[in-house]
């Protein structure tokens, strides 16, 4: 086992390595920019390194600084939580060509699946369902209309870099197409610094399940269960639930030994999770995400299982401690994500948090790295914390959830805390009888 891990990231992801390092007992360095020398991940860790300015590319995503933070504190391997550097084939490439074990799985992997429209072809290959669309990436704008004639309005035009949401163009005519093309390849240059999109149908009405994987180096995969993250806004999850409230156990049983048996083909180490769009009964594979992602606590409370501490374990070399065979599902797990926002119009809102109460109880978890008196800076992600309830039954948990929203104290910023209570409020919610589109159609005529 590892002595010592430098965490290249910040936030609740941060808080949240550091805690399963400790359990496990290993050291922690946490890297910070000057704008989060006051973080909780700076206080908790065991020494802490400044790598730059706030602007993230001069710090969280500066390699260079990171890698000889690691060098200067004499780490074994480098943890980089989700977002920031965390899907960068070159960095994990890098980490290792200097000596540390980079905690996630290769990087001929994480390029494989971070190109979407190589990832497509691989898994299609490998026998997952995949959604219908463009063979791989089309740059000839006649040539996509023709391929979205074919195969009927609506369609949408997707990054083949992309991530977060960002770049996706939905097309409802013919008439439409040319424009938004060159609209989705323009944004595509100028968010990921290539301009490859590709053609999918436009689901109408599906829900977003996707799938926890975990691969080891002895051979070994398997899967989670699905997590059900069908509540978004312009594409951004809000809400996470598991198991989905539409997953029959066969339908789980199929589609998650299909995915543990796809990375198990391709000899994937570490966690992952193969996001799916679901409709009418049938799994159409979206991407592959190559890290930990935000809503992994979900999972964590369904099973019992650590997947931080999982994935150290693996990078050290050891076989996952998971087995198929004794995998059990207990109860549902909901996640709230709460965002430093105006629940309103969603407009940043950082700023000194002058009063904080954490919510507690049964089942009840708050992962977050506030504290009173901590100012968010306004330089990253918005998101603040993860509020995470477990309960025996889906009703349950739901009543628990609002039960824990209405104790949480953020005081001096505002949150998106008023809006999870108005989404538990909703019929579609309660009866979980939502797709992806709900939230979006819903807010339109919220009062
Ligand atoms: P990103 O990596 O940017 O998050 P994804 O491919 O995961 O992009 O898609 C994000 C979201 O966009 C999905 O959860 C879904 O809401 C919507 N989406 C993507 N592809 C389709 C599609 N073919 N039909 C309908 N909605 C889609």
């Amino acid at each position: 086992m590892f002595k010592k891990v430098l965490i290249a990231n910040r936030g609740e992801i941060a808080l949240r390595i550091i805690r399963a390092c400790r359990e496990m007992g290993v050291l922690t360095v946490a890297v910070h920019s000057t704008a989060d020398a006051n973080s909780m991940a700076v206080r908790l860790a065991d020494e802490s390194v400044c790598i730059g300015p706030p602007a993230a590319r001069d710090s969280y995503l500066n390699i260079p600084a990171i890698l000889s933070a690691a060098a200067l504190t004499g780490v074994d391997a480098i943890h980089p939580g989700y977002g920031f550097l965390s899907e960068n084939a070159q960095f994990a490439r890098m980490v290792e060509e200097h000596g540390f074990v980079f905690i996630g799985p290769t990087p001929e992997h994480i390029e494989m699946m971070g190109d979407k429209v190589t990832a497509k072809k691989t898994v299609m290959a490998l026998g997952l369902p995949v959604v219908p669309g463009s063979e791989g990436g089309v740059s000839d704008a006649e040539e996509g209309l023709k391929i979205a004639e074919d195969m009927g309005f609506p369609i949408i035009i997707k990054a083949s870099s992309g991530g977060g949401g960002k770049g996706m163009q939905v097309v409802r005519a013919a008439g439409d197409f040319i424009e938004s093309f060159y609209r989705a390849r323009t944004e595509a240059k100028a968010n990921f610094g290539d301009d490859t999109v590709y053609i999918e149908k436009f689901l109408s009405n599906p829900r977003h399940i996707e799938i926890q994987v975990f691969g080891d180096t002895h051979g070994n995969a398997v899967h989670l269960g699905e997590r059900d993250c069908s509540t978004q806004r312009r594409h951004q999850k809000l809400v996470e639930e598991g198991p989905s409230p539409v997953l029959t156990e066969a339908l789980r049983d199929k589609i998650g030994s299909q995915a543990a048996e796809t990375i198990r083909k391709m000899g994937y180490r570490g966690a992952g999770t193969i996001e799916f769009l679901y409709e009418n009964g049938e799994f159409y594979f979206m991407e592959m995400n190559t890290r930990i992602q935000v809503e992994h606590p979900v999972t964590e409370m369904i099973t019992g299982i650590d997947l931080i501490a999982e994935q150290i374990r693996v990078a050290a070399g050891e076989p996952l401690s998971i087995q198929a065979e004794r995998m059990r599902f207990r109860g549902h797990a909901i996640e709230i994500r709460i965002n430093a926002e105006d629940p309103n119009n969603f407009t940043p809102s950082p700023g000194k948090i002058v009063q904080f109460h954490a919510p507690g109880g049964l089942g009840v978890r708050f992962d977050s790295a506030i504290y009173a008196g901590y100012t968010i800076p306004p330089y990253y992600d918005s998101m603040i914390g993860k509020l995470i309830v477990h309960g025996r039954t889906r009703d349950e948990c739901i009543r628990r959830l609002r039960r824990a929203i209405r104790e949480t104290i953020v005081a001096g910023i505002k949150t998106t805390l008023p809006l999870h209570e108005w989404i538990l409020q909703q019929p579609e919610f309660i009866s979980g009888d939502y797709t992806i589109h709900w939230l979006e159609e819903k807010l339109k005529n919220r009062k």
